[in-house]
């Protein structure tokens, strides 16, 4: 049996990715098969076209397509072993993270932290396809009320999001943040948490345009970055003080801007380095200040359920940018490049 997919044989340019017909994937035990009916496009895919290690090996070793994508929403088709708590037909979001379960990191709950763990589409073939199959484990039911294409705007952006700003952070309410890049996935993601929880949000973005949209979705001061230095804008508009937490993940083109926006005992929380992975920190200051420097590496499956529940009860509305059909992924591939989105594009087989 075969299906649709949009899978790439050789790493490159956004040519590479062609609509094919591939087989249906074969279950093992206790995986489930996942009829996909919105797969959400991340950064991370256009990487794994282009260039990350992992791909070019699973290419080598399997000689098969790769089939990108790892936020997926649809209706379960098969079930593999035993699981009651999950019927075909049911619609679910799968969790993108496939960890060990039995290292000291997955034991403590720190399942993002297990260095076995498979991403889905990335180690795994994903979500680019009419079918996908995951570990039945990673099935996560969700209501009527939630569509596809929001269930799958969840997993990699407001998850990442999410644990920086909720459990690293623990952003409260009266609190000031400053979040980069806010038309990005994580960017715009983290503006609505943040929003949720009560907290004064300062959003920079490249274009007016998007800062618009910023205001839209929650932020209550917006500062075009390409035009004015932004933590001077920040001190500035905060009387001196800076903000309690700074979301980044641009890296060394912003790192040490970020820092100087941070107010006494604020925190600095990490999750990306879009423009290089090296930045200088004053050490005096620093400890003055009794800074923070925390680092956040996606979430756990049970903080994902809880950004599940928010969208059902619709306090949080992931923000699509719009779908496309997933004969158009390199068309997706394209936006995301040239930033030109709002939040999340979504593929539909
Ligand atoms: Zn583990």
């Amino acid at each position: 049996m075969e299906m649709k997919a949009t899978a790439f044989t050789k790493q490159g340019e956004v040519g590479v990715l062609q609509y094919q017909d591939i087989a249906i994937p074969t279950l093992d035990t206790d995986e489930i098969l996942v009829k996909v009916q919105s797969c959400a496009v991340n950064y991370l895919d256009i990487h794994a076209r282009r260039d990350r290690p992992e791909i070019k090996q699973k290419l080598e070793e399997t000689n098969e397509p790769h089939i990108l994508g790892s936020d997926i929403a649809g209706e379960i088709a098969d079930i593999s072993g035993t699981h009651p708590h999950l019927t075909i037909g049911q619609r679910a979001l799968l969790a993108p993270c496939i960890p060990c379960g039995v290292c000291s990191d997955c034991i403590s709950g720190y399942e993002n932290l297990c260095d076995a763990q498979q991403l889905l589409g990335f180690q795994t073939d994903g979500g680019y396809a009419e079918y996908v199959k995951a570990p039945a484990k990673n099935a996560i039911p969700i209501a009527d009320t939630l569509s596809y294409p929001e269930a799958s705007a969840l997993p990699i952006a407001y998850l990442t999001a999410w644990h920086m700003l909720i459990t690293r952070a623990q952003l409260r309410a009266g609190e000031d943040i400053l979040i980069l890049g806010a038309g990005g996935s994580v960017g715009s993601a983290g503006l609505q948490i943040a929003k949720l929880v009560g907290a004064r949000i300062f959003a920079t973005a490249s274009t007016n345009e998007k800062l618009v949209r910023a205001i839209e979705h929650g932020a209550d001061f917006t500062i075009n970055y390409a035009d004015v230095d932004f933590s001077e804008t920040i001190l500035e508009e905060t009387n001196g003080r800076g903000v309690d937490v700074v979301l980044e993940h641009v890296g060394t083109a912003t790192w040490e801007k970020s820092i100087e926006s941070l107010a006494k005992n604020g925190r600095l929380v990490s999750c990306g380095v879009t423009t290089g992975n090296i930045g200088e920190i004053n050490i005096r200051k620093m400890y003055q200040k009794q800074l923070t420097i925390m680092g956040s590496a996606l979430g756990t499956t049970a903080e994902l359920r809880t950004l599940v529940r928010l969208a059902e009860q619709g306090k949080l509305v992931p923000i699509i940018d719009r779908t496309l059909p997933l004969d158009q992924a390199s068309e997706a591939h394209q936006l995301l490049e040239s930033r030109k989105n709002f939040g999340k594009v979504c593929l539909i087989p």
